[in-house]
C-alpha cells in the first residue's frame, strides 16, 4: 500500500480543501484553546488545536481556495480557511527552536474523515490555554487538564 494512504485525511465543510497528516507524525503540543481570537475565529466557544511539524502536513486538494488571515504583524501566526465555506483549515506557526525557526501546522481533529482519526490518543488535549478568557464554566469541565490563565 501506498504510504500516503494511511494518513490522516481531513477536509472543510464543502470538501474543496482537502489535506492530510503523516500517520507517523509527532504532536509538538496540543490542547483547547479559550482565548477571544480563536473563539472568534472558529465561532465557537472553545476549541482543540494540534500542532504538527509542517513537514508532516500535505494540502491534497483545493490549495487555491485557501485564503489567510492573521492579526499577528510579523506573520508567524495565520489562520487558514477556505474561501468557498469559510472552514478555518489549519494554521501556520513559526516558533524558534535550537537556534532557528521551526515551521509548525496547526490541525483541528474535527475536521477529520474518520471519527476514529479524529479521535486518535495522539491528538489527545494537553491543557486548556487562556483558560482567562473562557466563556464557558470551567467549573463544570472535569478532564483533569492543566489550566494555564496567561
Ligand atoms: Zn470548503
Ligand atoms: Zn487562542
Amino acid at each position: 500500500m501506498d504510504e500516503t494512504q494511511q494518513d490522516f485525511k481531513a477536509r472543510c465543510y464543502c470538501g474543496d480543501v482537502r489535506w492530510r497528516v503523516a500517520r507517523q507524525a509527532e504532536v509538538v503540543f496540543s490542547g483547547y484553546c479559550h482565548c477571544d481570537d480563536c473563539r472568534r475565529s472558529h465561532a465557537t466557544s472553545l476549541y482543540q488545536y494540534v500542532y504538527v511539524d509542517a513537514k508532516d502536513f500535505h494540502v491534497e486538494r483545493g490549495q487555491e481556495q485557501i485564503r489567510a488571515f492573521t492579526t499577528v504583524k510579523d506573520g508567524s501566526f495565520k489562520r487558514h480557511f477556505c474561501q468557498r465555506c469559510g472552514t478555518r483549515v489549519y494554521n501556520t506557526l513559526q516558533v524558534p527552536h535550537n537556534g532557528h525557526q521551526m515551521e509548525l501546522r496547526g490541525i483541528f481533529p474535527s475536521l477529520m474523515e474518520s471519527i476514529q482519526d479524529a479521535k486518535d490518543p495522539r491528538w489527545t488535549p494537553r491543557k486548556h490555554t487562556c483558560a482567562k478568557e473562557s466563556i464557558l464554566d470551567l467549573n463544570t469541565i472535569h478532564d483533569g487538564l492543566p489550566r494555564e490563565l496567561t
